[in-house]
């Protein structure tokens, strides 16, 4: 099997987190709406997984909203910003997701909203003092939008302080955390924030599961329409082992949260200094200190015949990771991140993200397998 180094795309399924679903997938096949033993078995589990996750934001469980995935959450957070809170103008940048930034075109073309991106340095900070001044223009409602760690980069946001300034301002404040949700303590009682958004899979819980956080001052109408699921927010019958999933695997990683951190700390510092001894001309993309993703690194590399398709050369090694690269009609295109940050052309970046499973064989694999692709060894 392939060394996996891709965990910022998904992570796998943790055994002790696929045991507590089984039992969602036969014997409590309950519809969570029946009121009679079967269904009000499901119920409780899914509210037990509320209040796990509403206990790690120190939030309270009506605040939180179970959806499909973080893309779902992220959609309803934009798109009800601008038909129920009253927002035109939202403050963003152009690193965020797919899922933010064509929502926030299709909010530009079809209803007017002014978008406003913030400007990057080269390793993906935004501009704070340019966020403050916008923000103090109060002329008309605001929502900013922006990632607590870019997926790509692993450039963070300080976002206390990000929120401090909305509160200041009266703006409301979105962040999309599916990098950082069980990698980092959130409370959102200390950092106030409008919304957030998570995703099991990339904590080691099931696909096809997330949640949206929703103060509970702020209301957003519902999207979806039918039996009153999630309270009355998002119809549909539950997706209840999914749920359950999420529950337990949130509650494993933020149990766990200092042991895998220190774990992939570990494992990425052996990695940084492998290859600085093994590869001339290295180089990193994203903040490598302050405001870094423990989990992520993005190394940067002289562009050749095989770094040009190093994350290619990487699979038929037998290592899987990632380019962030996008193929759309034939072409392959530097994805929108390294576009935004201005990454040199004439180099080419490959994205390697950590997991507590992974081992120091793992990395030392790795080292000399892009030492000989970089040809260095
Ligand atoms: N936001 C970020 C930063 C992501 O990395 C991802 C997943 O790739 C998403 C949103 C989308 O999450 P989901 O897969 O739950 O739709």
């Amino acid at each position: 099997m392939n060394i996996y180094l891709d965990n910022a795309a998904t992570t796998p399924l943790d055994k002790e987190v696929l045991d507590v679903m089984i039992p969602y997938l036969t014997e409590n096949f309950g519809n969570p709406s029946s009121i009679h033993a079967h269904g009000r078995k499901v119920r409780s589990a899914i509210e037990d997984a509320r209040k796990i996750v509403a206990t790690h934001l120190n939030a309270s469980a009506g605040e939180i909203f179970f959806t499909s995935s973080a893309t779902e959450a992220n959609n309803m957070v934009l798109q009800g910003a601008v038909d129920d809170l009253g927002v035109t103008r939202i403050i963003s940048s152009r690193m965020e997701h797919h899922c933010i930034l064509h929502t926030l075109e299709f909010l530009e073309d079809t209803k007017g909203v002014k978008v406003e991106y913030l400007d990057l340095d080269k390793k993906g900070n935004i501009d704070i003092n340019q966020l403050e001044k916008l923000l103090q223009d109060r002329s008309e409602p605001t929502l900013v939008t922006l990632m607590h760690a870019n997926n790509e980069v692993g450039t963070m946001i300080d976002l206390h302080k990000v929120s401090e300034l909305c509160k200041l301002n009266e703006a409301y404040f979105h962040s999309d955390t599916v990098q950082t949700i069980g990698k980092y303590k959130i409370d959102v009682q200390e950092t106030q924030i409008s919304f957030l958004a998570g995703s099991a899979h990339k904590f080691y819980g099931p696909k096809g599961i997330g949640f949206l956080y929703m103060n509970g001052d702020t209301k957003l109408k519902p999207r979806i329409f039918g039996g009153g699921q999630e309270r009355n927010m998002r119809a549909g019958t539950e997706n209840a082992y999914g749920i359950v999933g999420l529950g337990k695997a949130l509650d494993l990683a933020y149990t766990e949260l200092e042991t895998r951190k220190a774990d992939i700390i570990s494992l990425r510092n052996r990695f940084k200094k492998g290859l600085e001894g093994a590869i001339i001309d290295l180089q990193y993309l994203g903040n490598q200190e302050e405001l870094c993703n423990y989990a992520v690194l993005n190394v940067s590399l002289p562009k050749t015949i095989k770094t040009e398709m190093v994350a290619f050369n990487l699979d038929i090694a037998g290592i899987s990771a990632s380019t962030g690269s996008a193929c759309s009609s034939g072409a392959v295109h530097d994805s929108h991140v390294l576009e935004a940050i201005d990454a040199d052309p004439n180099r080419k970046s490959v994205r390697f993200s950590f997991s507590h499973h992974n081992t120091e064989q793992d990395i030392d694999k790795t080292i000399e397998a892009l030492a000989k692709i970089v040809g260095t060894s």
